[in-house]
């Protein structure tokens, strides 16, 4: 259905240290001889710091910040994710992109600066392995059930500070979910119950995802989800 239920589970993951994967972004006026113009940014995994601390919020809204968004999107669209949130490129700002298909099969793209997510009730049932599967760009090769809300709300602002306002349902609720977490310091796997945590807490072991320093780069390393 979606690249976030589309896991391949025996992928093997290259994770390369975070100076193996330079960010070489020109700035303008820049000579481009030996330096290659690169927005992708790579993605920082489970165990570092900038995934686990609520994200500060934007306050400037100048050319730096669409940059940054435009690399976002960028780097989005490279890794074959749905979502993406700042500080999984190692940023700990306040913004979200998603790019998805929605239940009715309408594709969203778009940003969030600084949201708010209502949500409604989280059923209190367990969640189907076949339907409720969940994955995210920063546990790479990973895959946990998790039970979510059916409906959000969310509002914000883009790049621009022009307001922004999206209702959603079903899978699109659950990716908005899932990156509105991010910018709170949590990822899914922080919310698993009992059964498929003690799973999670084997893999993160058997992975190293326990520790900062690791990151991957998308269209270099391997595709973690087999895409
Ligand atoms: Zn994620």
């Amino acid at each position: 259905m979606d690249t976030i239920t589309e896991l391949a589970a025996s992928v093997m993951v290259s994770l390369c240290g975070r100076g193996a994967a330079p960010d070489r972004r020109l700035r303008p006026g820049q000579e481009t001889d030996t330096i290659v113009v690169m927005a992708i940014h790579p993605i920082v995994v489970y165990g570092e710091p900038v995934l686990h601390r609520r994200a500060e919020k934007i306050t400037e809204f100048d050319d730096d910040l669409a940059e940054l968004v435009r690399d976002m999107h960028e780097t989005l669209d490279a890794s074959n994710g749905v979502g993406l949130a700042a500080p999984q490129i190692g940023v700990g700002k306040s913004i979200f992109v998603f790019n998805a298909d929605d239940d009715y099969g309408v594709r969203r793209r778009g940003t969030f600066v600084n949201p708010v997510l209502i949500a409604s009730k989280v059923p209190d049932t367990r969640p189907d392995p076949d339907e409720e599967t969940e994955g995210c760009l920063s546990v790479p090769s990973l895959d946990f059930p998790l039970k979510r809300a059916d409906r959000v709300t969310v509002n914000g602002v883009d790049e621009s500070g022009a307001p922004v306002t999206l209702s959603a349902d079903g899978w699109f609720a659950r990716i908005m979910q899932h990156e509105y977490d991010h910018l709170q310091g949590t990822l899914y796997v922080d919310r698993l119950d009992k059964r498929w945590s003690k799973k999670w807490k084997k893999a993160q072991e058997a992975h190293g995802y326990n520790q900062p320093g690791l990151s991957w780069m998308p269209g270099v390393d391997p595709d973690p989800f087999g895409h």
